[in-house]
């Protein structure tokens, strides 16, 4: 499949787990791909190098989500990498669990700047290179819709502000022909949450499927949203999660 031909992307944090998934997905169906990462440099190289063996232009990025100079920078330079830019995918994201009154400042600093504030940054700055067709998809949770369990009350609010985020940036960039979109995974794994780790049974037991999700689940999800026929809809939530929330 070919629908991405010639669409040059960049999906943040996707040295491991979902983002590389989406990273090669996109490259696989055409598109030439930029990447960040924070320290993984081996792993960033490899997703490069498994975009380059389908054809396409790779690019790794080192860039500190939670450092706002360096993911304006990073934006600027995947589109002079690649030629431009026409699909954002904001997808480095990450979750510190425990009881509120146990959540550090640190903690929940670190929680705003990379799983909020560096999507806006990224989206604001991707946003002087999109031309119409341009995609910026989001990846959120489940979880920022649904709260099932304590312990994940403010991991839960960070993705709960990239809802009402995603339907207000449609409204604004809707007129330039640009889509605005949020994937929800459910339980997908991944480093940040194995299949075979402490919390893996009870999170199972709230999906309908009765399983974890595949990081090419999200991947398929996403590539479909960057493609050609999805070109109507924005400003919506894709939720990709076994039926956790049903
Ligand atoms: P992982 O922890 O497995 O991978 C995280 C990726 O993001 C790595 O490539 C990592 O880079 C990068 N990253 C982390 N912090 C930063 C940072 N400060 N700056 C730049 N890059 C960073 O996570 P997942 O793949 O599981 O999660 C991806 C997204 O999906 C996140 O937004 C997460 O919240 C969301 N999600 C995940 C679910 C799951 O069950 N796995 C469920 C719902 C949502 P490096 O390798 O250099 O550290």
């Amino acid at each position: 499949m070919t629908q991405l031909l010639g669409k040059r992307a960049l999906v943040t944090g996707a040295s491991r787990g979902i983002g590389a998934g989406i990273a090669r997905a996109l490259a696989q169906q055409g598109a030439d791909v930029a990447i960040t990462y924070e320290r993984s440099a081996e792993r960033a190289a490899e997703v490069v190098a498994a975009i380059e063996g389908f054809g396409r232009r790779g690019l790794a990025i080192q860039a500190d989500s939670a450092d706002a100079a360096a993911v304006r920078r990073s934006v600027d330079q995947a589109a002079e990498g690649l030629g431009g830019l026409d699909i954002l995918v904001n997808n480095a994201g990450i979750a510190r669990m425990g009881a509120l009154e146990e959540l550090t400042l640190e903690d929940l600093d670190a929680l705003l700047a990379v799983n909020v504030r560096a999507p806006v940054l990224a989206s604001q700055a991707a946003l002087r290179h999109l031309g119409a067709g341009g995609r910026i998809v989001t990846i959120g949770s489940n979880v920022g819709e649904r709260v099932p369990f304590p312990g994940i009350t403010a991991y839960s609010m960070s993705k709960s502000a990239l809802n009402s985020f995603t339907r207000g940036l449609a409204r604004e960039v809707g007129p330039k022909g640009i889509t605005v979109n949020l994937v929800q995974p459910g339980p997908i794994d991944t480093d940040m949450n194995p299949a075979d780790g402490a919390l893996a049974d009870a999170v199972v037991g709230f999906t309908a499927l009765g399983r974890y999700g595949r990081v090419e689940d999200i991947a398929a999800a996403v590539a479909f949203l960057a493609g050609p026929a999805a070109g109507n809809i924005t400003g919506t939530f894709l939720t990709v999660d076994g039926g956790f929330n049903a």
